[in-house]
């Protein structure tokens, strides 16, 4: 994996699930990277294991919602390594629910973070890229950024803004810059997505296809491979499921 050494890669969402199989995954592959999330502690245990595997990483506390942490997070970034090479947009939270239930606060839960989230990143290392001429911007969807069913409408309406998102970057940067727009659509992964389900009718149905979900490695094994591509070849959609889920 040659075009993946030496790499500066921020991960958003790194303390856990598939940005945290990212951080091992890259770093094992001999990249810089520097881990962003809320959980303070878990992020420092994770960089401090892949020092201790031989590679290097960081960690900064950052909240995608605050498009203050995020500029931030890009500003250390450059203090640290001098440059930023790939972004993970990977922070995500899923409390899905049927429309009727009304849980309007876990609806502004999911359109922040999971938007605006994404957008506050594109923000903080667009114009380091342009001035570098280079760069990866990788965001994370779903397999409901491409289907909607029943429960999950507004889930899968911010993963459908986040194929809208990575698809304009894409078309704008290609005529303009080396920039690459990578979108990622995982399907069932086990992680920690499922905890803050809070609607009963949901949690039961998580319950139910858990044992189907794929290991977080094998989203981190597609992004890997969508770096470490040539600079000139963009992968611009990759879709990951289980081979057991219809
Ligand atoms: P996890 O719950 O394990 O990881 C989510 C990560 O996002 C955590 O590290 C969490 O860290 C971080 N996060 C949540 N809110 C914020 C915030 N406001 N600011 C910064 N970080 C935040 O789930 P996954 O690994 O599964 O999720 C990763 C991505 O993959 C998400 O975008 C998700 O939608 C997507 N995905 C997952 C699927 C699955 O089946 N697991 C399927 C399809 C897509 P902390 O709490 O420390 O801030």
């Amino acid at each position: 994996m040659e075009n993946i050494r030496d790499k500066v890669v921020i991960i958003t969402g790194a303390s856990s699930g598939i940005g945290e199989a990212t951080a091992k995954l890259l770093a094992q592959n001999g990249a810089k990277v520097v881990l962003a999330a809320r959980r303070e502690e878990r992020l420092h245990a994770i960089a401090n294991e892949i020092k201790q595997g031989g590679g290097e990483a960081v960690s900064v506390k950052a909240d995608v919602v605050s498009a203050e942490d995020m500029q931030n997070l890009a500003k250390f970034t450059l203090s640290v390594y001098g440059r930023i090479d790939v972004l993970v947009n990977n922070a995500g939270v899923m409390p899905s629910s049927r429309l009727n239930e009304l849980r309007v606060e876990e609806w502004d839960q999911m359109i922040d973070v999971n938007i605006k989230g994404v957008l506050y990143g594109i923000a903080a290392v667009l114009p380091t890229m342009r001035e570098q001429q280079s760069g990866h911007i990788i965001n994370l969807s779903s397999t409901a950024g491409y289907h909607v069913s029943p429960t999950n409408a507004v889930y899968a309406a911010t993963k459908f803004a986040v194929r809208a998102i990575s698809e304009g970057l894409r078309l704008e940067e290609s005529s303009t810059s080396r920039i690459r727009s990578t979108l990622i659509a995982p399907g069932l992964t086990k992680t920690e997505l499922f905890d803050s389900i809070t609607s009963p009718e949901v949690q039961t149905i998580a319950n139910q296809i858990s044992g189907i979900g794929i290991s977080p490695y094998s989203i981190a094994r597609a992004i890997a491979f969508a770096i470490n591509e040539p600079d000139d070849t963009l992968i611009s959609e990759i879709m990951v499921r289980p081979t057991a889920l219809p």
